[in-house]
């Protein structure tokens, strides 16, 4: 073998080892890194949950391998999307953080803590959101809405549909009965003695003994009421100015008699009751007092009916005795109290039988020469229930 070619061999061969420990090096370089730094871990990158579902963050871990992890802690009573960051260590003892997007949701409808049937009156100021109580386990501003609003204008049953919705856009619905009824009317037991103010011509009205004066007049009417324990039948005045216009009426020719008198708050609540029962309390307020409201309560007012005359009812007006009447009643002192075109004053229609007694003074300024004023206009007050 000529010299030149035997070198060239062994420079292959040397060639060829020296690769051959390259590799051996680099295999073993590589197995040295492949058991420090290599690893895995994979995981749910995306996951949506209910709002206090109770989750563990090793479940959404798919695959591990060489490495520690730490497992994070997840809090889901809160809704949105939390970043849930797991720290894993590898075998060099490297930190890597990775991060999974979790969706909390509100799944959970509000509560309504709500009556189903409910009793209000008639003319009520209803505020219907002061009949529901709601609340959510996670907003506190929730959305309250009703179907219709409440008419209480007139008697009836109403049902009114309430939705209360989160901000997650749950909803719940709930019905309310609500139950329109008339009100009833307290008795009237308190009436405090003193000056309550003045009339809008002047004059003082004060509360004395459980009723109402102006102008030391006594005023029962819409405005003015009397408390439920006044009164004790007719006043002896009363009685005695009757007693003195019963005797010129019958020389007139015209037997007139008390047809009703003294009437007690309660016997006036029993009859203004079966006329609401009958008529409704609209017509009946036109022509019967609310008890306390009536002047029959006073002692001081009488119906007069005049025999062969019907008693107590319109056709006695224009009758000769009522005429009789509203021509001489003032010089006994008596006023006819509720004259003819004068309801928007008084409060009530004509009634040519009711007088009231005042006194001869008042009785012939209220007499007005046969116009007769109103006391109302005379005081310048109102006869209006509030
Ligand atoms: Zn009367």
């Amino acid at each position: 073998m000529p010299k030149r070619k035997r070198i060239k061999k062994r420079r292959i061969k040397k060639t060829i080892i020296i690769l051959i420990i390259l590799f051996v090096l680099c295999f073993c370089g590589y197995l040295f890194y492949k058991h420090k730094y290599d690893y895995t871990f994979k995981f749910k990158k995306e996951v949506i949950v209910n709002i206090d579902e109770k989750v563990d963050s090793k479940d959404y871990v798919l695959e591990v391998k060489n490495v520690t992890v730490k497992y994070p802690d997840v809090d889901t009573s809160t809704p949105g999307v939390k970043k849930i960051i797991y720290t894993v260590t590898d075998r060099s003892k490297k930190k890597h953080t990775y991060t999974l997007k979790l969706e909390v949701k509100d799944n959970i409808a509000p509560n309504i803590d709500a009556k189903d049937s409910v009793d209000v009156y008639v003319g009520d100021k209803v505020d219907l959101n002061s009949y529901i109580k709601v609340s959510d386990n996670v907003d506190s501003n929730l959305d309250v809405s009703y179907d219709k609003e409440l008419d209480t204008s007139k008697e009836g049953n109403y049902t009114i549909t309430f939705t209360v919705k989160d901000k997650s856009n749950n909803k719940s619905i709930h019905k309310i009965t609500f139950n329109v009824k008339k009100k009833p009317i307290a008795d009237i037991t308190d009436l405090p003695d003193g000056i309550v103010g003045k009339t809008s011509k002047g004059y003082t009205i004060e509360n004395k003994g459980g009723a109402t004066y102006v102008d030391n007049i006594l005023i029962a009417n819409k405005t003015y009421v009397l408390s439920s324990k006044y009164g004790n039948g007719l006043t002896n005045e009363t009685q005695y100015a009757f007693n003195e216009m019963k005797k010129d009426a019958l020389a007139a020719g015209f037997d007139i008699r008390i047809g009703s008198g003294f009437r007690s708050y309660s016997s006036q609540k029993t009859i203004y009751n079966n006329y609401v029962k009958r008529d409704g309390q609209a017509k009946a307020d036109t022509y019967s007092a609310r008890a306390g409201h009536s002047e029959h309560q006073t002692g001081l007012a009488i119906d007069i009916c005049a025999s062969g005359y019907n008693c107590i009812t319109s056709s006695f007006n224009g009758t000769p005795p009522a005429n009789w009447l509203s021509e001489n009643a003032y010089k006994y002192g008596f006023i006819l109290r509720y004259p003819e075109g004068k309801t928007n004053e008084t409060g009530y229609k004509f009634e040519s039988w009711h007088f009231r007694y005042v006194g001869k003074d008042l009785a012939s300024k209220v007499y007005n020469g046969g116009d007769w004023i109103t006391l109302e206009a005379f005081y310048g007050i109102t006869s209006e229930y509030n």
